[in-house]
């Protein structure tokens, strides 16, 4: 079984400074982090540190082969991320001594997908393979539908999410994976319970799995509803909880347990994420976790 990460893949460039720049101003910068990044990133690097066979499917500038170096450390397969002529998709942050930050993001490479490069791509898997998204890169919608027509099973994380997210085919999903406030904006409901009758309703035929930060999480399926709490830790730095959560999820599932033991699985490697600082040196391997749920 194989699984692919179609998407993004940024470089976050963190300045630390004094006070945030304000118009008209130049100021002195104190400190600069070159941090690895894109849910697409992260989503790859935590399918492979659960143990799947994962491709990265994308676009990195000349620049990114500290994207393609983390992730092929992580196990990813990167032989087939298209390097462009062009910067890479990324960030500039400014962060000050209190803490506060503002971000420019130039999507660049994470908004190249063409729709003859998504069928190649797609062509490296087989029917019931499993292609992972995120809603950072462009042409999402054809993305699911693409790959639903060859019969390939599709994860979403409909992260970030806009307006527009309630005209994606959704329903051509086998999995989406959303938190709260995402929930809120596709359906309209705040509490948990309305949103899972809501997309149970409306797309009958995918599972959810609803989030729900230090609380835990919800798998819902039709009529079946099952609940896992989250482990009790100290956390330190949430990025890329929700990237390990399905990652874990995946690996659980694709290997035939049920979604009471994905659940499980999942809520404990994100846990272990979230003590840790950082995005992708958060996601814990798999050792790790099984170590933990002891
Ligand atoms: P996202 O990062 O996508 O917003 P959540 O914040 O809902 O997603 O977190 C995803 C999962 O990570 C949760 O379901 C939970 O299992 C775990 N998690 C997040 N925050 C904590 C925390 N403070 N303590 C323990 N587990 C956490």
């Amino acid at each position: 079984m194989k699984t692919m990460m179609m998407g993004s893949m940024n470089i976050d460039y963190v300045y630390h400074v004094d006070h945030l720049v304000k118009p008209g101003e130049t100021i002195r910068v104190k400190s600069r982090d070159i941090v690895c990044g894109g849910k697409g990133l992260n989503q790859a690097i935590a399918l492979a540190k659960a143990g799947l066979d994962v491709t990265a499917a994308g676009f990195t500038g000349e620049e990114g082969q500290i994207l393609r170096d983390i992730m092929k450390e992580s196990g990813v397969n990167t032989d087939y991320i298209q390097i462009l002529d062009r910067p890479n998709g990324h960030t500039v942050i400014q962060v000050d001594a209190q803490g506060n930050n503002n971000i420019l993001y130039y999507p660049s490479t994470n908004e190249m997908f063409s729709e003859d490069m998504i069928n190649t791509w797609l062509d490296l898997l087989d029917k019931d393979d499993v292609l992972v998204l995120q809603n950072e890169a462009n042409l999402v919608p054809y993305m699911i539908s693409s790959a639903y027509e060859k019969g390939i099973r599709v994860c979403l994380n409909p992260s970030p999410v806009a307006e527009d997210i309630r005209d994606y085919p959704l329903e051509k999903c086998t999995w989406i994976f959303i938190n709260e406030t995402e929930g809120e904006t596709i359906s309209g409901y705040a509490d948990p319970q309305d949103i899972m009758d809501f997309f149970a309703k409306k797309y009958p035929g995918t599972q959810l799995i609803l989030t729900l930060g230090e609380t835990g999480a919800w798998y819902s399926y039709q009529k079946e509803r099952v609940f896992c709490e989250a482990f009790r830790v100290e956390a330190i730095d949430t990025t890329a909880a929700g990237d390990t959560f399905t990652g874990y999820f995946l690996q659980a599932e694709i290997s035939g347990k049920d979604s009471m033991q994905a659940l499980k699985q999942a809520c404990a490697a994100s846990a272990l994420a979230v003590t840790r600082n950082g995005a992708a040196p958060s996601i814990p391997w798999m050792e790790e976790v099984m170590d933990f749920m002891k």
